[in-house]
């Protein structure tokens, strides 16, 4: 009798595992929603801006974690098999999640690139520190996109399109109101910079994060401290030697530390150069989850601490 029992149990156990994971296969959620997964935080305020509440907006990497090398557990790479839409940066800022995106990519999930839709920025000539890294030499292209308002722009519009195209999810109104908005950030952020003295505009950071921000506002990338576009770079002690006196030669006042950068290394080059150390948040949203704060936020710091 008591066997009988269990084995019901377990029946009525395994029936209940296979109705959830029918419900569960396919991306729209219980709404009839469509889902969206972006895989970091700050494209992510953006797209959740976008869309609203006409789909439901999942973001991957968890805020302050480094997307340079976060990497999924099983039941994110679910979320992102099973999404109607992925939006990723792409540029190899995904490092960790690489893999989990090809594959779903492959499996035939809807993806949309945000690199694909800007003007992509590369490393220069005479930019940063020479070093052998892979992702520093002449060329290498940046993903840190999302520190300039007018890329985010462009991203926004295509995004729209394809929110449209792809899904059937109509964001036009949405879409034309966050592109006027993320002008006049621009304009913003424009005229605050014109009260730092130009010799000031000089940016060292932890990696190579400012470079859109730089080329879009007129500051000059002196070096990091990690040279390199990805937090993964090696840092060698020629490479933080040639950083001291790049440093130095250019008067530069303020390192800005970032996620993945070591604060005592930083502190260090502060110590020896007599430039201060200020914490810098690239790639974390602030408190409120707002992209416009974590803009406005970045351009105070640089500005404050620069002049
Ligand atoms: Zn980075």
């Amino acid at each position: 009798m008591k066997r009988k029992y269990i084995l019901l149990a377990a029946l009525v156990v395994l029936t209940l595992v296979g109705t959830l994971a029918c419900q569960k296969s396919t991306g729209s959620n219980n709404n009839g929603q469509k889902s969206i997964v972006v895989t970091y935080p700050v494209l992510g305020s953006v797209v959740k801006e976008l869309v609203g509440d006409k789909a439901t907006v999942n973001v991957s990497v968890p805020n302050g974690l480094d997307p340079h090398e976060w990497a999924p557990s099983a039941k994110d790479i679910e979320a992102i098999n099973k999404a109607d839409l992925v939006v990723q940066n792409g540029l190899g800022l995904e490092g960790g999640l690489e893999k989990t995106l090809k594959a779903a990519r492959d499996r035939g999930v809807l993806f949309f690139t945000a690199s694909d839709h800007i003007t992509v920025c590369r490393v220069g000539s005479g930019e940063g520190i020479p070093s052998g890294n892979p992702d520093q030499v002449i060329g290498a292209e940046d993903p840190h996109l999302w520190t300039d308002p007018v890329a985010m722009k462009s991203i926004v519009s295509a995004l729209a399109s394809q929110l449209k195209l792809g899904l059937g999810i109509d964001v036009d109104t949405q879409s034309q109101d966050l592109q006027v908005r993320l002008e006049n950030l621009n304009k913003e952020i424009s005229d605050q910079v014109t009260h730092l003295p130009l010799d000031n505009r000089n940016l060292v950071t932890g990696h190579e994060s400012m470079g859109y921000f730089a080329q879009r506002y007129g500051f000059k990338l002196v070096g990091a401290i990690i040279p390199g576009i990805s937090t993964q770079a090696e840092v060698s002690a020629a490479d933080l030697a040639a950083l001291k006196k790049l440093i130095e030669n250019n008067h530069v006042k303020a390192i800005f530390a970032e996620l993945g950068t070591s604060t005592a290394v930083a502190k260090a080059i502060g110590n020896e150069t007599g430039a201060k150390v200020v914490e810098l948040p690239t790639h974390s949203l602030p408190k409120d989850g707002s992209y416009f704060s974590f803009e406005r936020n970045l351009a105070k710091i640089i500005i404050d601490a620069l002049q």
